[in-house]
């Protein structure tokens, strides 16, 4: 199936993890795909590469509008660059409150100020933004990343409004704990990281973690014209921890 053969994506983040399956997804059904991150040096052919830190505006905007000019073109945004963070209320400061939020909220608000004018030239034009089921879930020890990704939730039903007529669907995906480097880093840093993963696994109603793949496919498909009436929605990819 070539779902995306003439359509031009561009994921943020997309050197790592669920960023980096969903461009090699997207890729490999026909879009031509750029990726912007802090550190592209990864990033192969097909992919096309692009530095830039999402909480330094003019490097979104030099970035977005290179990858459009060699893209010739943009139809879709992945909205995907994200940090974490651990802890209540107490345990983050004022300056790691910015920090993480300028990242996870103004980031993609900056991508997306920049995308909009290309995507508004397109007649299958779709930003997906990677929320997290930490935006409803009420998880202990994330309050600083739960409140980031409950903003990224409001701003995609907000911009599907605000764009809906100009022919932009907006949606999220809200992924699950996923078997990406970044929990694999955390992983890491456990005294028994074969066990840790091992009771992470557990933890979960399917008995594992979700896979990057799984959610790029989520993505995929709110990116598709094959969700050509679906905009302001979120999409658990969570192997079944909603409704459990
Ligand atoms: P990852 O660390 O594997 O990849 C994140 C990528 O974002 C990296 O390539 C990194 O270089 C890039 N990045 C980080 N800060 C950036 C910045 N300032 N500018 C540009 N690029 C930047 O992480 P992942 O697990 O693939 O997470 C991707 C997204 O998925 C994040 O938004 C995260 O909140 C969300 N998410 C992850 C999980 C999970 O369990 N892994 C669950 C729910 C949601």
């Amino acid at each position: 199936m070539t779902d995306f053969e003439g359509l031009k994506a561009l994921v943020t983040g997309g050197a790592s993890g669920i960023g980096r399956a969903t461009a090699d997804l997207l890729a490999e059904r026909g879009a031509q795909v750029a990726v912007l991150d802090l550190d592209p040096s990864a990033v192969e052919k097909p992919l096309l590469g692009y530095r830039a830190d999402v909480t330094d505006d003019a490097s979104v905007r030099q970035a977005v509008a290179s990858a459009v000019a060699d893209l010739g073109g943009l139809d879709i945004l992945v909205n995907n660059a994200g940090i974490g963070a651990q802890g209540t209320v107490e345990d983050n400061d004022d300056e790691e409150w910015h920090r993480v939020w300028n990242v996870n909220v103004i980031g993609m608000v900056r991508a997306a100020r920049a995308a909009l004018p290309q995507l508004r030239e397109s007649s299958h034009a779709a930003i997906v933004n990677t929320c997290s089921i930490a935006a409803t879930a009420g998880l202990p020890q994330r309050a600083l990343y739960s409140a980031t990704k409950g903003a990224v939730y409001s701003l995609t039903l907000a911009m599907a409004a605000d764009h809906l007529r100009e022919g932009i669907r907006v949606n999220c995906v809200n992924p699950g704990t996923a078997d990406t480097p970044w929990v694999g880093r955390l992983l890491d840093s456990a005294t028994d990281p074969a066990a840790e993963r091992a009771a992470l696994a557990a933890r979960q109603p399917s008995g594992r973690l979700v896979s990057a793949a799984e959610v790029a496919g989520a993505i995929a498909y709110l990116a598709s014209p094959l969700s050509g009436a679906t905009t302001g929605t979120s999409l658990a990819v969570d192997g079944g921890m909603q409704g459990l």
